[in-house]
């Protein structure tokens, strides 16, 4: 059993001293990939590899850029889930049609609205427990090609360590992998501008999700419940929408509108690469994990447990790349981990990419049909195969722009 680490020992800050340590696994990040890619080379029976986590920051100190919402299987999938992390269960989704009318979808798998601060901090201290070297403040600014079976990373202050396989779990604007043969930018980059509110008077137990061509070119505005009167309230827009549009603006309309009387706490700005194709995220020595890999899922823009699971993958397959015997079966192993990726999420993140930008072409007045005749079956009985059914078996542009995922 490892032992547990104290967030004060946890907090190495920029006390290490790495330069030109050799490490078998460096991951860059310390977000749901990143911290689910240590746990799972860590945990695999018969090894101990020494890791090194590094982050710009120590997330847990900050405001997480999220709306913190997950479904229940695939958190489950991800991690061992603990109750601490677990803000509110959700079992119903609203959603908001762009003339207002309402459905209400009741999910008998259920979701949750998690602390992500916290579950970060943990995953963190439980890899710190199992032997990993965590350092947080300090930035890496390059990843450099491979030379004698290991790759240089640099950080800003000039310093640098060497790893035998690095993950790069850094987020969406990393930008690592640049010059070589790796999807290092991400294709669909969406701005996303949110809020958190008090005295707000919403159901603790619904997320909201509202639609509509002024509301959120592109895109969709939500609402959800932080526990005691708390709420996470933002708009994410299209990428292609995003010069014209006056974010801050929109979302300030937005809540004018829908919510008044509301006091903000505070607001942020984050971004979100919603775009999926199928190139490579992974070569020798370098695996690319979480939304560094464009994991997140397009239609929804969820992507923490994507980032989990891909993380979990990109540390089992970090693994395979130490246990290679020469470059052949390195090479196979960074294709083993893009195929894996693919089976999971990837082919059906590939599809929904694909029906997302015919998505923009359906007109607001086709969701509103769609709803007036959703509306008219008891909220109770709404299942997602009677959406579609409803909606699409009357709404010909729908079903068109749905076409990717048939
Ligand atoms: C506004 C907003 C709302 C969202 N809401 C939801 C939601 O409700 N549900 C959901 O499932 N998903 C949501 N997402 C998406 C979700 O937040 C991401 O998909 C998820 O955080 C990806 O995890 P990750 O580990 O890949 O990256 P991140 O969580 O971004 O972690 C990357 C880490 O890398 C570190 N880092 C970056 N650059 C460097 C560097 N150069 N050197 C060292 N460290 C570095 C960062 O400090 C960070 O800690 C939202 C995103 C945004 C922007």
């Amino acid at each position: 059993m490892s032992q547990p680490i104290t967030a004060k020992e946890l907090s190495h800050k920029n006390t290490v001293q790495l330069n030109n340590a050799i490490f078998d696994i460096i991951i860059i990040g310390a977000g749901p990939a990143g911290l689910n890619a240590g746990l799972a080379a860590a945990g695999t029976k018969g090894t101990s590899p020494s890791t090194l986590l590094v982050d710009k920051i120590a997330p847990w100190d900050h405001p997480i850029q999220c709306a913190e919402a997950i479904g229940r299987l695939g958190f489950e999938e991800a991690v061992d889930v603990r109750e601490g992390w677990i803000r509110q269960v959700i079992g119903k989704a609203s959603f908001h049609a762009p003339d207002g009318t309402t459905i209400t979808y009741t999910d008998k798998n259920k979701g949750y609205i998690i602390d992500r601060a916290r579950m970060q901090k943990e995953l963190a201290q439980e890899l710190a427990g199992k032997g990993a070297v965590c350092v947080f403040d300090r930035r890496v600014a390059k990843i450099a090609s491979v030379k004698d079976s290991l790759r240089a990373v640099e950080f800003v202050d000039g310093t640098k360590c060497f790893g035998k396989v690095v993950i790069d779990a850094s987020g969406p604007v990393g930008g690592f992998g640049r010059g070589e043969k790796i999807d290092w930018k991400p294709l669909d980059l969406e701005p996303a501008y949110f809020i958190w509110a008090e005295s707000i008077d919403l159901p603790q137990d619904a997320v909201h999700i509202y639609m509509g061509r002024d509301l959120a070119p592109g895109g969709y505005a939500w609402a959800f419940p932080r526990g005691k009167g708390a709420a996470n309230i933002g708009i994410v827009v299209g990428h292609e929408f995003r010069s014209a549009a006056n974010i801050r603006g929109l979302l300030d309309a937005f809540l004018a509108r829908n919510f008044p009387s509301i006091t903000i706490v505070k607001r942020f700005a984050g971004s979100i690469p919603c775009a999926c194709k199928h190139g490579p995220v992974a070569l020798p020595r370098l695996i690319k994990a979480g939304d560094a890999a464009s994991t997140v899922n397009p239609i929804s823009r969820a992507g923490i447990a994507e980032a989990l699971l891909c993380g979990k993958l990109a540390g089992e397959h970090a693994l395979a790349m130490l246990g290679a015997k020469n470059e052949r079966e390195m090479a196979k192993a960074a294709k083993a981990y893009e195929a894996a990726w693919r089976k999971k999420r990837g082919t059906l993140h590939e599809k929904l990419s694909k029906s997302k930008h015919s998505l923009l072409s359906v007109p607001d007045k086709d969701y509103n049909k769609a709803a007036h005749a959703l509306v008219k079956i008891p909220q109770d009985e709404i299942t997602m195969s009677k959406i579609f059914t409803t909606a699409l078996g009357r709404f010909p542009r729908l079903v068109w722009a749905l076409r990717h995922l048939m």
